[in-house]
């Protein structure tokens, strides 16, 4: 292991380095995060401010996830190490963490297509002035790319080939996008899809597009994830099946290997998650909830319908290079 002193990559002090869950860190950064994941000893989401300048507990958490550091879990959940489960869910929970506050308070200034971000690695985020108007586009456009940085924040999503990596995030990150919209909407009570500001999903001006297609945009996923009353774990769990998708076309005999293995974890996780919390009828629930997968393709082919038929008309959706075919 490297030794050779240089600056950590969470406390940014001048430590001996090694390479902890996926991130240069120190030593001290290392125990921190493993505590505070595996022993689950950090139970609030504060969000950090930028005077606090890691001080906090918080900060230096929403950090070490920030960065990247994650427990790969090693093999697949069965009865026996529910433990680790639990802590696989404490993860994933502080990475939406940080999902959700860069959705709400962060901006992406550029306009970056999926191949430039799967050369580049994950894109720089701006804090988003409070006065800034957010239409469609822009929501449309955060929803995209904070779904694609956090896939990212997956080592064996960040580990794939360019050329993998470009295939995976452009097959995943609008379903991905969705079903996080779907809980939202679940948790707010809603029963419409909609921004994170409450806001309409259909652009305003599409009246060459029917009102039965708009309804289906807006409650087919809504309807049936409100009917399951999704929780926030089997989404998370979810969504790394949904994002670990070995059947992609074209991708490399490697990349289709790992990521079989890694959605045959992350489904066990799921399976086992659904035994733990609903007893004989785990089963049932596990199916139920892979069914949504048919609600967010067809919801994302009434999206396509939708900024097709507007772009016929001269009236493009999304000026966004990150929803190019
Ligand atoms: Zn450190
Ligand atoms: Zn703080």
């Amino acid at each position: 292991m490297n030794v050779v002193p240089r600056v950590c990559t969470i406390c940014e002090r001048y430590q001996k380095i090694g390479n902890y869950y996926g991130v240069p860190a120190c030593c001290a950064c290392k125990m921190f995060f493993k505590r505070a994941i595996a022993d689950n000893e950090m139970t609030s989401h504060a969000i950090p401010t930028k005077s606090c300048r890691m001080q906090c507990r918080e900060c230096r958490l929403f950090r070490c996830v920030e960065k990247g550091m994650f427990i790969i879990p090693e093999s697949t959940f069965n009865v026996n190490n529910y433990d680790k489960l639990t802590s696989l869910l404490v993860n994933l929970e502080h990475m939406q963490v940080v999902r959700t506050n860069k959705l709400e308070t962060m901006h992406i200034f550029t306009n970056p297509s999926i191949e430039e971000i799967a050369w580049n690695g994950r894109p720089k985020f701006e804090k988003r002035p409070k006065d800034m108007t957010m239409d469609v586009t822009e929501w449309s456009f955060m929803c995209g790319i904070t779904a694609i940085d956090y896939a990212l924040n997956f080592p064996h999503i960040a580990e794939l080939a360019v050329y993998d990596r470009k295939l995976i995030l452009r097959n995943c990150f609008f379903y991905l996008a969705l079903l996080s919209d779907a809980l939202r909407a679940v948790t707010n009570k809603q029963d419409s899809l909609s921004f994170p500001d409450g806001s309409d999903v259909i652009p305003p001006n599409t009246d060459e597009v029917s009102d039965e297609l708009k309804k289906r945009i807006r409650i087919t996923l809504v309807g049936r994830a409100c009917e399951l009353q999704i929780t926030k774990e089997e989404t998370y769990l979810l969504s790394t099946i949904i994002m670990s998708n070995p059947s992609v076309a074209d991708i490399s005999p490697a990349a289709r290997k790992s990521l079989e293995t890694n959605q045959q974890i992350y489904t066990s996780a799921l399976f086992q998650l659904c035994q733990a919390k609903n007893g004989a009828s785990g089963p049932s629930r596990f199916v139920d909830l892979l069914s949504l997968c048919h609600k967010l393709e067809n919801t994302q082919a009434c999206f396509g319908y939708l900024s097709m038929t507007c772009a016929q008309n001269r009236n493009p959706v999304c000026m966004k290079k990150l929803f190019d075919h």
